[in-house]
């Protein structure tokens, strides 16, 4: 096993990522950037490293810091964490350059799959549905016209290098198509630096369902089984659960077995997602990409299952065999995580910057909260909103929405506006309890709630 690994990412995943080291028994260096230098949760590591300025470019993204932090630190292994550097196959490349170990898949995977046009070709070559769309990447009005002509309407812009809900717009007809396609790349090569962007037809009435993978470096890989991540805003999730509500045992079935079948076409190390929609019309199923790294919302599959999801990143990337045989794999109860953002849901979900005066996370029977921040915690504008995971576990989905009820009415944060009473609105909404919404959701109920 490791002696010491550095965590490259900040906030509420390097803590759970410091928490997995320490029963491991792992030393941690966790980086951090001048505007977290004081963060208390720093502490908890063995040694920490500033390495740059607020600004992520200069800190959470600057791999040469990062690598001279490593190399004066004398670390194994990086863990990534979800976000900045997780899925850069030329960070991969470097740690493995500097006799580093990177805690995710090889960077020829991280290539392979980052790159959504060339993901889709890989399902496609391994005879797994995608939604209907382009080939390949789009090269001019007159082809994006001509595909959506042959799928019909509506159709989805999508950015090829695309994450978080970003590059993404939909069209219903010609002149939509023809301004949104800019829209859509010059948004796409200011986030992502790659203006490329490629068709699918949009699937109106459709769940988010995906799949947690886990791969080690001899062949072996697993499902976990799968969540259900429906409730979106702007294509950004917002709840998370596992099992999902709305999937019959033979769909789920289906729905693995193909996410094993792209895995093992990569030969997929560590721990990944493999993303689907299932359209409520039709119960069909189609890939829509994979991601390369931990999720935000993994911890609804520990909970299910009884893994740790990180501990098992660390184990593989250190050379262990999979301790996991896929009949062993055992899911059970139920578990739900809302992800609980410091925006002002009020006001646009304007981002809340500022200190936090008053403190309080829920706690009792089945209740887990994933978060770094205390009383007087002070949350930099810089970064993500993502201020704390709320997970809850019980043994029936509506024993789970009673307990998130419960723990949400609990959870206290002053000084700054949060989504909990947003969340609290959407999970005791009868429609989510029913398990009968689709990814518009919370978008309709948003534009209803303003009437
Ligand atoms: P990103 O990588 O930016 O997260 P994804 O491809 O994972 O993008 O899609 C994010 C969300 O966007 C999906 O969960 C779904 O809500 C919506 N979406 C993506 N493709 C389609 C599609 N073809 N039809 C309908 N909705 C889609």
């Amino acid at each position: 096993m490791f002696s010491r690994i550095l965590i490259a990412n900040r906030g509420e995943i390097a803590l759970r990522i410091i928490r997995a080291c320490r029963e491991l028994g792992i030393e941690t260096v966790v980086i951090c950037s001048k505007a977290d230098e004081n963060a208390l949760y720093l502490k908890q590591a063995d040694i920490t490293v500033c390495v740059g300025p607020p600004e992520s470019e200069g800190s959470y993204l600057n791999i040469p810091s990062i690598i001279s932090a490593a190399e004066i630190t004398d670390i194994e292994a990086i863990h990534p964490g979800y976000g900045f550097l997780s899925e850069v196959a030329h960070f991969a490349e470097v740690c493995e350059s500097s006799n580093i170990v990177f805690i995710g898949p090889r960077a020829d995977v991280l290539k392979k799959l980052g790159n959504k046009t060339e993901a889709r070709k890989i399902a496609i070559a391994n005879k797994i549905p995608v939604v209907p769309g382009s080939e390949s990447v789009i090269k001019s009005q007159q082809q994006a016209l001509d595909v959506a002509h042959k799928i019909g309407y509506p159709v989805i812009i999508k950015a090829s290098s695309g994450g978080g809900g970003r590059g993404m717009r939909v069209a219903h007809n010609d002149i939509s198509l023809v301004n949104l396609l800019s829209v859509a790349q010059r948004e796409a090569e200011a986030a992502f630096k790659d203006a490329s962007v490629y068709i699918e037809k949009y699937i109106e009435n459709t769940r988010h369902v995906e799949v947690q993978i886990l791969g080690d470096n001899y062949g072996n890989i697993v499902h976990l089984g799968e969540r259900d991540c429906t409730l979106q805003r702007r294509h950004q999730k917002l709840v998370e659960e596992s099992p999902s509500p709305a999937i019959t045992p033979r769909l789920r079935e289906e729905i693995c077995k193909a996410a094993i079948k792209i895995a093992r076409a990569v030969n997929y190390t560590n721990a990944g997602t493999v993303e689907f929609l299932v359209d409520n019309n039709t119960g069909n199923f189609y890939f829509i990409e994979v991601n390369t790294r931990l999720q935000v919302e993994h911890p609804v599959t520990e909970m299910v299952t009884g893994i740790d999801l990180v501990k098992q990143q660390i184990r593989v990337a250190c050379g262990e065999r999979l301790n996991l045989k896929q009949k062993k794999v055992r899911n059970q109860g139920v578990s739900i995580e809302c992800r609980i953002n410091a925006e002002d849901p009020q006001n646009g979900f304007r981002p809340q910057p500022g200190k936090v005066t008053i403190y309080n996370p829920p706690g009792g029977q089945g209740v887990r909260v994933d978060s770094h921040v205390h009383t007087g915690y002070e949350i930099p504008p810089f970064y993500d909103s993502l201020i704390s995971k709320l997970i809850v576990y019980q043994k029936t989905r509506e024993e789970a929405i009673a307990c998130m009820k419960r723990a949400l009415g609990e959870y206290t944060i002053g000084g700054i506006k949060t989504t909990i009473p947003l969340q609290l609105e959407l999970i005791t909404h009868s429609q989510f309890a029913s398990g009968n919404i689709n990814t518009n959701f919370v978008e309709n109920y948003l534009s209803r709630s303003k009437d």
